[in-house]
């Protein structure tokens, strides 16, 4: 049995003063719920902030975006060893965002996979196709390339200790939402990928759906068999649906 995970991702949104708000919300609202992971992924210069009220909580936090590069000599960067010295626990990898704005290929993606994991921490890594692809009923190829990448780098072993989350490019931030038979479908997929390098890795590793999550269509994608979680945008900027889709999450249990 997976645990859920449900993440936010802030994105570039907020001030000192909402963040904290809505923080302060979520550790509020997380006190009665267990069985599940969550995290919350802030704008880097916000994540002092949200680690001084998540401490000692059950909600921990992870980074948009790191460096693929160590230390050194790059300008606006913030390394994997700067956000783990802050308290966060995740980091998300390839997030579409950062693959089409800001040209990350997939072997950069996979490069900054490993940098996190050689940290100890764990990557989100982010996987999905563009409509065009789905139209072109090329998504599990898309997907497979994404993670082969990984596995031909990092090795067999590659997604011990890390999420996935399948967010196809035409469901985040459209409001359109992978129905949840597409989603599983794709779900099922992915983890039959992965057993086809280790078995017992894939049974284990936490799939998460993004893309449009929100409190009304969460409980149904959450209910398939594949789905462990998820990644959450927009609706994790107002605690109150970000814990209704925790709770989602704890009664798919
Ligand atoms: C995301 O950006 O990871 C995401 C899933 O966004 P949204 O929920 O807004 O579609």
């Amino acid at each position: 049995m997976r645990t859920p995970l449900v993440a936010g991702n802030w994105k570039m949104n907020g001030s000192r003063e909402t963040i904290k708000e809505l923080i302060n919300g979520v550790v509020e609202g997380a006190k009665v719920l267990n069985g599940i992971d969550i995290a919350v992924c802030p704008s880097a210069i916000h994540i002092a902030d949200v680690t001084e009220v998540t401490a000692g909580s059950n909600v921990a936090v992870g980074s948009q975006h790191a460096c693929i590069e160590l230390k050194g000599a790059f300008t606006g960067e913030t390394s994997i060893d700067m956000i783990k010295e802050f308290g966060c626990q995740y980091a998300i990898v390839g997030h579409s965002e950062r693959r089409t704005i800001y040209g990350e290929t997939d072997e950069m993606v996979a490069k900054k996979f490993a940098v996190v994991k050689k940290t100890g921490m764990i990557p989100i890594f982010c996987i999905g196709e563009t409509l065009e692809e789905r139209e072109a009923n090329i998504t599990e190829k898309v997907c497979a390339h994404q993670i082969d990448v990984v596995f031909a780098l990092e090795g067999d072993n590659a997604f011990e200790g890390a999420v996935i989350a399948y967010e196809p490019v035409w469901a985040i931030g459209t409001g359109k939402t992978a129905s949840p038979e597409q989603a599983q479908a794709v779900h099922a997929f992915i983890r039959q990928h992965i057993a086809e390098r280790n078995a017992d890795i894939a049974e284990k590793v936490q799939i998460l759906y993004g893309g449009s999550m929100n409190p009304m269509n969460a409980k149904e994608l959450m209910d398939q068999k594949d789905i462990d979680g998820g990644l959450i945008g927009g609706a994790s900027l107002k605690h109150e649906d970000f814990l209704v889709i925790c709770q989602a999450a704890q009664v798919s249990i």
